[in-house]
């Protein structure tokens, strides 16, 4: 049996970071076609708002999709940093 994404991520912790993890340089966003990170992000951390990217880390999985689909290499990726970031559970 499958489970939903929305109830995988209703099971996650979070303990978050004041410092965002993932940059994102906005000026490359502006001429993306694709914009491939809205649909590939599970968290919906992108968002296109008024015709311009948006990003949250907050609710960031980690899971690295959104540096694998940016073919403008728009995005800066790193783990957060110590004990911060999501914590998965069992179940
Ligand atoms: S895919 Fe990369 S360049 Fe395109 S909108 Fe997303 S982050 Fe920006
Ligand atoms: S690492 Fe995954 S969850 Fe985090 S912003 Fe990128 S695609 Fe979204």
């Amino acid at each position: 049996m499958t489970t939903k994404i929305e109830t995988k991520l209703g099971t996650l912790r979070y303990n978050i970071d004041k410092e965002a993890h993932i940059q994102v340089n906005f000026q490359l966003c502006k001429n993306c076609k694709t914009k491939s990170c809205i649909a590939g992000c599970p968290a919906q951390c992108f968002q296109l708002i008024d015709s311009e990217i948006h990003f949250q880390y907050e609710d960031c999985i980690e899971c690295g999709t959104c540096k694998i689909l940016c073919n403008k290499k728009a995005i800066q990726w790193n783990y957060p940093r110590g004990t911060f970031g999501v914590a998965f559970q069992k179940g």
